[in-house]
């Protein structure tokens, strides 16, 4: 409902348990602020009266649990109320994850029992799981708790770029509009966007992220009572659904959300229901959800990559660097040829490694690709290493042997292990 009308003002009464759900328009940023009550946007409170301005194209919510008057300035390619949501299911779900934190956190001499709640959401493609992960992780955090969210999903990247999985402590709901700071998350690059290339090599690393999380959990009580959420993909048939088995048996998953889809419910709670201590809940999918193309989500890939170069409001500059050929040493994981089978005994078929390590020569091939800085001292340790960040070739010089690549900050890299996978960037 439309109560005043500027030239591109306008106040938006909110009911309780409504929400605004709003489509920036592409052209142009829109303005919004809260005039009087209180609201959400995605599990984080919107603060009084002061203008918040989200970028075009963006897709939001605002929620309000007891009625709020807003404001926004600007034009918008859609936006409506809504007054049925999923909202207090999902409030629900919080409340009883807050229940097992605060059991956790009360015997945190016993290494089980101190365990607080592992959460997974999974559900297909558009269902939501991203939004649901958020708004679970700023309520915790709204309540002093330091959630780690994983993030499985190597198609979007909602922690770092996609072609990743990675992890980091929430410790403040999650800004509307710059989403989650990149304050140091363990990150470990698959360098594909879809798990399907080599999902072997994708199960590899989501082990590698978990024994390393539970590593650091062992020390610390409180991230340990706070527990998980884990976002996943939206591939959920055959091997994807493999896949989903697989990262709730490495993470040791308590909850199981299910996002929008009765099929997949019932297929997890029969597999499961032999292990006491999972429960499997069906939750709805919520109509605000907006379904993405494949082109809006590669739209999506290469906005979160220029993102993690210059900032999400444009507001960091990359440095530019030129090194030698010699002083980096390039590696693709898996995918390389396979033994002839000329070169094998007779009767044995040759198998390519999944996880082999396939040293790349420097060619101007690589121009335009984004490359992974592993954390590793040696080759044999790349796989096992997580990644300290990302640089991006603009340059190969044959003649002289040297690359300029674009890093986020100046200075050496970490070290001079570099992963290729397939994700590129090209600036306009
Ligand atoms: P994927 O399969 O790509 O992982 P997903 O299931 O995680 O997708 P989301 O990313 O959570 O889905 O949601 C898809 C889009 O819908 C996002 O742009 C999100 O901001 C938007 N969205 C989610 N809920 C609402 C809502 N209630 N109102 C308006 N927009 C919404």
């Amino acid at each position: 409902p439309v109560l005043t009308g500027g030239p591109s003002t306008r106040q938006v009464k909110l009911d309780k348990e409504c929400e605004l759900r709003v489509e920036v328009s592409p052209e142009a940023p829109l303005r919004l602020r809260i005039l009087s009550g209180t609201a959400e946007i995605f599990g984080t409170e919107i603060p009084p009266e002061i203008w918040l301005t989200f970028p075009p194209s963006l897709k939001f919510a605002v929620f309000t649990w007891y009625g709020a008057t807003i404001e926004l300035d600007g034009t918008t390619e859609t936006d409506y109320t809504a007054d049925e949501t999923p909202m207090i299911s999902y409030v629900n779900v919080h409340a009883v994850l807050e229940g097992r934190r605060n059991r956790a956190k009360a015997s945190p001499d016993d290494s089980v029992s101190s365990q607080g709640p592992r959460v997974i959401v999974v559900g297909p493609t558009d269902s939501g799981k991203s939004t649901l992960s958020r708004m679970l992780l700023s309520w915790a955090a709204k309540q002093g708790w330091k959630p780690t969210y994983v993030d499985l999903d190597v198609g979007q990247g909602s922690i770092t770029i996609p072609g990743c999985i990675a992890a980091t402590p929430i410790e403040m709901p999650i800004d509307s509009v710059e989403g989650i700071p990149l304050e140091m998350p363990l990150v470990y690059y698959y360098g594909q966007v879809s798990p399907s290339l080599n999902a072997d090599l994708y199960k590899v690393l989501v082990k590698e992220l978990a024994q390393t999380l539970e590593r650091q959990f062992a020390g610390n009580a409180e991230s340990r009572a706070a527990g998980m959420v884990i976002n996943t993909m939206g591939w959920i048939e055959g091997v994807g659904y493999e896949l989903l088995l697989h990262a709730i048996e490495t993470f040791n998953v308590t909850v199981v959300l299910v996002l929008g889809q009765e099929k997949l419910c019932s297929m997890l709670k029969d597999v499961l229901k032999s292990k006491p201590g999972v429960d499997v809940v069906k939750l709805q999918k919520s109509g605000g959800v907006v379904s993405r193309s494949g082109k809006v989500r590669n739209i999506a890939r290469k906005s979160r990559i220029r993102e993690y170069f210059y900032g999400p409001s444009n507001d960091l500059s990359p440095h530019s660097n030129v090194v030698n050929f010699n002083d980096l040493s390039l590696y693709r994981i898996g995918g390389g040829p396979q033994a002839p089978r000329s070169a094998l005994p007779i009767g044995a078929e040759p198998a390519a490694d999944p996880t082999r390590l396939v040293p790349v020569n420097i060619n101007t091939d690589l121009l335009h690709l984004v490359l992974a800085v592993s954390f590793a001292k040696e080759p044999d340790q790349i796989i096992s290493s997580n990644v300290a960040g990302f640089i991006y070739i603009t340059d190969i010089d044959m003649q002289r042997k040297k690359i300029t690549y674009l890093a986020p900050s100046a200075g050496e890299l970490p070290s001079k292990f570099l992963i290729v996978g397939t994700l590129a960037y090209i600036e306009n």
